[in-house]
C-alpha cells in the first residue's frame, strides 16, 4: 500500500477527533468570536508542526516540512465560518455513525481545514522533502462573500504556484472544481410619481408596473442558459398601499457568468436599462462580486497532476464545474493555478443531513500530501 495512504489510515482515529474538536466548537460568521475560537484550535492543534500568526482577522499557518523549499508557495486555502447559528449542536449533534460524520459545518469545511493539517503531518512523519514553502490561509467570512478577507486571500496567493481550495468536492465520488461561475448581484431600483388611484389616476406613473415590465421584457431575458448565464430576480419590493400608484419598488437580483466576458456583457445590459414610462427613472447598483474560475490550461494541467497523484492511490478523481463560488474565483481570477473542492468528500452542505465519508478521508489525505510533496 502507499505509504501516505497507510500513514493516513493509521492515523484516521486522531484526525476524527481534530475534525469532532472543530465541529464542536460552532463558527457562524456572525459570531466573530467564535470563529476566531476554532481558528485559535485549529492553530493549537497544529502548534508542534507549524508557525501561526494572525493576518486581518485570518489565520495563516506556515508548516515545517522535511526538504529544501527551493521553489515558490503551496497555498491551502478554507475558511473557518460557517453558516449554522450558535446552539445548532443541540439538535444536530456531532456523530459518527453509519460510515459517515454528521454535525454544522463537517463537510464545508472543517473536515477540509482537518484534512489539510494531517497530510502535512504525514509528510513530516514520514520525512518525505518538500520543494515548496506550504502556508494554509482560513479566513473567517466565506459563507458571506469574504469581503473582508479577500484582499489578504489574494496577496498571500499571489505569484503562488498552486492554490488548494479546501472545499467540499462535488457529489460522493468527490469530484475536484476546475470551473466556478462568477458570481454577482444587481439592485434595480424604479422612481415613479404617486397618485391617487381613485381620483388621480393618470398623474400617477407606478413604479411597480414600470419595474414589472423592466423585469419580464428585459432582466429575465438576460439568461441565456446554453452560454450558463442565469440572471435571476429573486426579491422584489416596491409601493404603500394598493390605492396608491407605488413611488417606488426595487428588485435584487442574483447573476451567474461562466466568464469575465460575459459578467461584462451582462454589466452593459443593465446599465443600458432606460424606463418605458419616462416619467420613471432607474438607478442600477452592483456588479460582479466573485469573478469566474476559469479552466485555463494552466488549472488543467494542474486537475491532471492531481488525477496522476490520485490513481496512485487507486482513487479515480474527476473534475467538475459549478455555479457556486468559492476563494477559488478570487486566485483563479489572478492567474494562480487553482484546484478546488479538493477537501471532504460528502453531501449536504448547509443542510440538515450534512456528512462525510469516513471510508474517503485517509485517502484524501494521502492526495493533498502527494500533490504537496510532488508538484514540480
Ligand atoms: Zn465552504
Amino acid at each position: 500500500m502507499d505509504p501516505l495512504l497507510q500513514w493516513a489510515r493509521k492515523n484516521q482515529s486522531a484526525l476524527i477527533r481534530l475534525i469532532r474538536d472543530l465541529v464542536e466548537c460552532e463558527s457562524p460568521t456572525d459570531s466573530p468570536g467564535a470563529v476566531v475560537r476554532c481558528m485559535e484550535l485549529l492553530a493549537e492543534s497544529l502548534a508542534d508542526i507549524a508557525d501561526s500568526r494572525m493576518v486581518d482577522g485570518s489565520y495563516v499557518g506556515e508548516f515545517r516540512l522535511p526538504g529544501r523549499a527551493t521553489k515558490g508557495r503551496i497555498l491551502a486555502l478554507g475558511h473557518a465560518d460557517t453558516v449554522w447559528p450558535l446552539g445548532t449542536l443541540r439538535t444536530m449533534k456531532f456523530r459518527n455513525r453509519e460510515g459517515r460524520l454528521w454535525g454544522p459545518g463537517v463537510l464545508d469545511m472543517k473536515t477540509g481545514l482537518a484534512m489539510f493539517a494531517f497530510a502535512m503531518r504525514a509528510l513530516r512523519e514520514l520525512k518525505i522533502p518538500v520543494r515548496h514553502t506550504v502556508s494554509m490561509l482560513v479566513n473567517p467570512d466565506e459563507e458571506t462573500g469574504s469581503k473582508g478577507s479577500r484582499s489578504t486571500t489574494e496577496s498571500l496567493a499571489r505569484g503562488a504556484r498552486a492554490v488548494l481550495v479546501l472545499e467540499p468536492g462535488t457529489g460522493l465520488s468527490g469530484k475536484v472544481k476546475t470551473a466556478r461561475k462568477g458570481i454577482g448581484g444587481y439592485r434595480v431600483a424604479v422612481t415613479g410619481v404617486a397618485a391617487h388611484a381613485g381620483v388621480d389616476f393618470e398623474s400617477g406613473a407606478s413604479a411597480i408596473v414600470e419595474l414589472s415590465r423592466q423585469i419580464s421584457e428585459k432582466i429575465a431575458g438576460f439568461t441565456d442558459l446554453k452560454r450558463g448565464i442565469t440572471v435571476n430576480p429573486g426579491v422584489i419590493s416596491g409601493g404603500t398601499r394598493s390605492n396608491v400608484t407605488a413611488a417606488s419598488a426595487e428588485t435584487l437580483v442574483d447573476i451567474r457568468v461562466p466568464s469575465a466576458r460575459a459578467g461584462a456583457e451582462l454589466e452593459k445590459k443593465f446599465r443600458a436599462l432606460k424606463p418605458f414610462d419616462r416619467r420613471c427613472s432607474i438607478e442600477v447598483t452592483g456588479g460582479l462580486n466573485r469573478p469566474p474560475m476559469e479552466r485555463t490550461r494552466d488549472i488543467a494541467d494542474l486537475f491532471r497532476f492531481a488525477h496522476r497523484c490520485a490513481a496512485e492511490l487507486g482513487v479515480t478523481l474527476e473534475e467538475s464545474s459549478t455555479g457556486g463560488g468559492s476563494d477559488g474565483n478570487f486566485t483563479a481570477a489572478l492567474g494562480v493555478p487553482t484546484l478546488d473542492g479538493i477537501g471532504a468528500v460528502g453531501e449536504g452542505a448547509h443542510a440538515a443531513h450534512e456528512s462525510v465519508l469516513v471510508e474517503r478521508l485517509a485517502d484524501r489525505v494521502a492526495l493533498l500530501a502527494k500533490i504537496v510533496a510532488h508538484l514540480s
